[in-house]
């Protein structure tokens, strides 16, 4: 927890906090390939040095905080692939990946954060959501055991659906670890940007889950592009810390096409724009690398803001 505690002096001091960029973009990056239906959830088995090497680049890089290669190891995710008989490895694993990365960095403090991911790689994912009677145990089972293998906070990552979102939050919130919120957001046909699922407002996301908890909330996995506008209709419904951690790129599962992906000087602009708006925790996802959270660092980390 020592790491946690820095990161709140960090932000009281109102210093920037480093998140690390993507982890399951990276592998594909890396040469390792991605499960057609669990995309980089095998990856934890089959390539672990690997997953072990990309966390270890972003401490390097600076990085306050990595989070584990856990999004798509919930069971509702493993079982289109038929790798539910591996959940509790995969996601132990996926843990000891990221502490053994801090170890062998040798730099301290780094925090480290399980990724839970209420959403599917599904064409209709509410064909491949957690039964909603269940699903609270199931966010529940994942919740658990990350933090049971040690990690120091959640992130509830890639909220597009309310319904789901909220029981994701609130199993992640019963554990006790602090938990942190990822909305992510796309237009829909008449160009309005809403939550990813498209069915609601960003705003109605937002001001529903914020009543079940969470102490930072963030606007990820969104287009570089589109982040400025959703950043600021978060911070007009969210009261606790703000974060950005955008993507570049497009997927066309299960792979990330990397052909238009911004550079790290571009991406370090944009992100000089959402700090000055407010977000205090900026970090990267999907085709966002090492180079990108260095430059950051680089430019302002040794900052007040
Ligand atoms: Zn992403």
């Amino acid at each position: 927890m020592a790491a946690m505690r820095c990161i709140e002096e960090k932000l009281e001091q109102g210093q920037v906090v480093l998140l690390d960029g993507a982890t399951g973009t990276e592998l594909e990056k890396r040469g390792v390939p991605m499960n057609s239906k669990a995309w980089s959830a095998e990856a934890i088995a089959t390539h672990p040095s690997i997953v072990q090497a990309v966390h270890e680049d972003y401490i390097q890089a600076g990085a306050d905080i990595v989070t584990v290669n856990s999004f798509s190891t919930a069971r509702h995710m493993l079982l289109p692939a038929g790798l539910t008989g591996q959940f509790r490895h995969l996601n132990v694993e996926a843990v000891n990946l990221a502490i053994r990365a801090r170890d062998t960095a040798g730099i301290q403090p780094v925090a480290i954060a399980g990724s839970i991911a209420p959403t599917t790689f599904c064409a209709d994912p509410t064909k491949c959501y957690p039964p909603l009677h269940e699903a609270y145990l199931w966010y529940l089972e994942q919740a658990e055991l990350l933090v049971e293998a040690g990690v120091d906070l959640l992130l509830i990552e890639m909220i597009e659906d309310i319904e789901q979102g909220s029981l994701a939050v609130k199993a992640a919130c019963s554990t006790g670890v602090p938990v942190w919120l990822g909305f992510s957001c796309r237009r829909n046909d008449t160009n309005d940007l809403m939550l990813w699922g498209r069915e609601h407002t960003l705003v109605e996301g937002v001001e529903t889950i914020a009543k079940i908890g969470g102490s930072a909330a963030f606007i990820m996995h969104t287009d570089v592009y589109d982040t400025s506008e959703a950043f600021s209709q978060l911070k007009s419904s969210w009261k606790g810390t703000l974060g950005v951690y955008a993507h570049s790129g497009h997927f066309v599962m299960p792979h990330w096409k990397f052909n238009d992906t911004i550079s790290p000087q571009a991406y370090a602009k944009e992100a000089g724009e959402w700090i000055k708006s407010g977000a205090r925790i900026i970090g990267g996802c999907c085709g966002i690398g090492p180079a990108h959270i260095s430059e950051i660092k680089r430019q302002y980390c040794s900052s007040k803001f």
